[in-house]
Formats: C-alpha cells, sequence, structure tokens
C-alpha cells in the first residue's frame, strides 16, 4: 500500500511542488488550504489530488480535517507542516493583532497539525514530520519579529520531537528555505527583489521543486537516521 502523506497549504507555492513531487514518488498525497478555492480546484484538476479546506489555526477543525483524510485514504505517514502567513511590520508598529495571526498559523498550526496524527504514528512504530521552517528563523529579519519567532518555534519543535519520537520510528525535522520563487515573492516590486537577488551568493531565487525535493527525501526509507535536523536551502546565503 502506498504511504499516505499530508502537506499543509499543500495546493499552492512551494506546498503545490511538494505535494507534486510526493505524488511523483509514490505516496498517497491529501493537500490542505485555508480559502483559495480557486487555485484548490485549479490544482486537483491538474494534478487529480485531493484537497481539504481547514484552518490549521483550529485546533478541533484540524482534528476534524485529519480523520476525514484518514477516513479517506488511509493512516497518514507523513505530515509536511508548510502552511504559512506574513503580516510584516517593524516592531514598534507590530500590532498584537498582526503578532497573533502569524503564531496561531506558523506555529500552532504546526501543533494543531502533528498533535492528532501523532499517537497513531507511535502505535505504528513510522512516522516523517517535516516542517517548513524559513531563513529567517535562522537569522532574524528586518519586520518580521512576528513570523522570525514562528520559524525559530519550529525548530524547537522538531528538535524535541525528534527526542520523544526517535524510538517509536518517528523522524522530526526542518527545511529553512531562503527566497523561492512563488507569488509571494513574485508580488515584491521588480526593485526589490533585484536587491534581494543581489544578496544571495547564488544569485538567483531557489525553486518550490529544490524544496519539495529535499521533503521527498526526508520522508524516504533512506532518512530514517536523519531526525531533529536542519537542512538549509539558501543559495549559500546564510550557513548555519
Ligand atoms: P503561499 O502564500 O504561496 O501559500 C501558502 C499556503 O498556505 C496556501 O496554500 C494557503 O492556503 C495556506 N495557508 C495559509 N494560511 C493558512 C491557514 N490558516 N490554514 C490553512 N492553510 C493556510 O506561501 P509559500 O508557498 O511562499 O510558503 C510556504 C511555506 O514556506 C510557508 O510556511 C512560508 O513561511 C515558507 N517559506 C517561504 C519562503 C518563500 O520565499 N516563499 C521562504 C522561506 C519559507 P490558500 O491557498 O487557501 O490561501
Amino acid at each position: 500500500m502506498a504511504r499516505v502523506a499530508l502537506v499543509t497549504g499543500g495546493s499552492r507555492g512551494i506546498g503545490e511542488a511538494i505535494s507534486k513531487a510526493l505524488k511523483d514518488a509514490g505516496y498517497q498525497v491529501a493537500a490542505t488550504y485555508a480559502g483559495n478555492d480557486e487555485a484548490a480546484a485549479k490544482f486537483t484538476e491538474e494534478t487529480g489530488i485531493k484537497t481539504y479546506k481547514w484552518n490549521v489555526a483550529d485546533y478541533d477543525e484540524s482534528k476534524a480535517g485529519l480523520e476525514q483524510v484518514e477516513a479517506d485514504l488511509g493512516p497518514i505517514d507523513v505530515v509536511v507542516a508548510n502552511a504559512g502567513i506574513t503580516r510584516d511590520a517593524p516592531f514598534h508598529k507590530m500590532s498584537p493583532e498582526q503578532w497573533h495571526q502569524v503564531i496561531d498559523t506558523n506555529l500552532t498550526g504546526v501543533f494543531n497539525t502533528v498533535h492528532p496524527v501523532w499517537p497513531g504514528m507511535r502505535e505504528r512504530k513510522f512516522g516523517r514530520i517535516i516542517v517548513i521552517s524559513s531563513i529567517n528563523g535562522q537569522k532574524g529579519q528586518f519586520g518580521q519579529v512576528n513570523y522570525a519567532a514562528t520559524k525559530a518555534g519550529d525548530l524547537g519543535i522538531i528538535k524535541s520531537l525528534a527526542q520523544e519520537g526517535a524510538r517509536a520510528g518517528i523522524t522530526a525535522n526542518a527545511i529553512c528555505p531562503g527566497y523561492i520563487a512563488t507569488e509571494m515573492v513574485m508580488a515584491v516590486p521588480e526593485k526589490v527583489r533585484e536587491s534581494i537577488i543581489g544578496g544571495i551568493p547564488a544569485g538567483r531565487l531557489g525553486e518550490p521543486e529544490e524544496i519539495a525535493r529535499c521533503v521527498v527525501f526526508l520522508a524516504s526509507d533512506d532518512a530514517g537516521f536523519i531526525n531533529g535536523s536542519t537542512i538549509s536551502a539558501n543559495g549559500a546565503q546564510h550557513v548555519v
């Protein structure tokens, strides 16, 4: 039986590339999204991958959604916690609302996605947790106190989960992408984009598929001894 992989925010951007790459690698894939019905419908039409709509910031919605995926496809073996948002502002202008929106989606969203499937993974003695963090969680970023806190928090989550899951055959790892050519980055004014690219030693943005291939590797049996690790994929922009 093909393993089952769940990708949150899996119908657009980096998540879309991850969903497709996992499908190509032989997984049964479920992709979630928050509200962009049009993009999700187009994605399903093009790929045949089923999408599910729920808010990762809500525990009960996540639990019910994950149960539905398991009823449709079988127990979830691979979780890719990819859904994320930005609400940027310099700290002195950042509102409590901007803080909470990003914490609830990017950080609590990882808890809400992993916690309901964790007991099943422990029982079955297999699981792969892959969290899409960010270079800005490693180095911080002007205007992103909220976002950087969540992405640094992801690294604490996977390092702790790795220790708790190791004897149960579960690995938990993170990928820290640098700037990747998704709608989010392509929407930045060209001049700003040029200056971003100027700061990347590789001289280019990353492609979503380059992150997706890291996910496929971390999900594989070959990566069974890699646990609590972080893959930095950023064109040599920041090395840790
Ligand atoms: P996009 O904005 O292109 O896509 C985000 C996805 O997350 C969408 O599918 C969206 O759903 C979903 N989503 C957002 N909020 C929620 C929510 N509350 N509940 C459920 N789903 C939600 O993002 P990217 O592809 O650019 O980024 C993907 C991940 O990679 C994020 O975690 C981001 O922080 C991280 N990252 C991105 C980088 C980049 O350069 N792009 C660099 C480093 C890290 P919907 O389609 O319905 O809106």
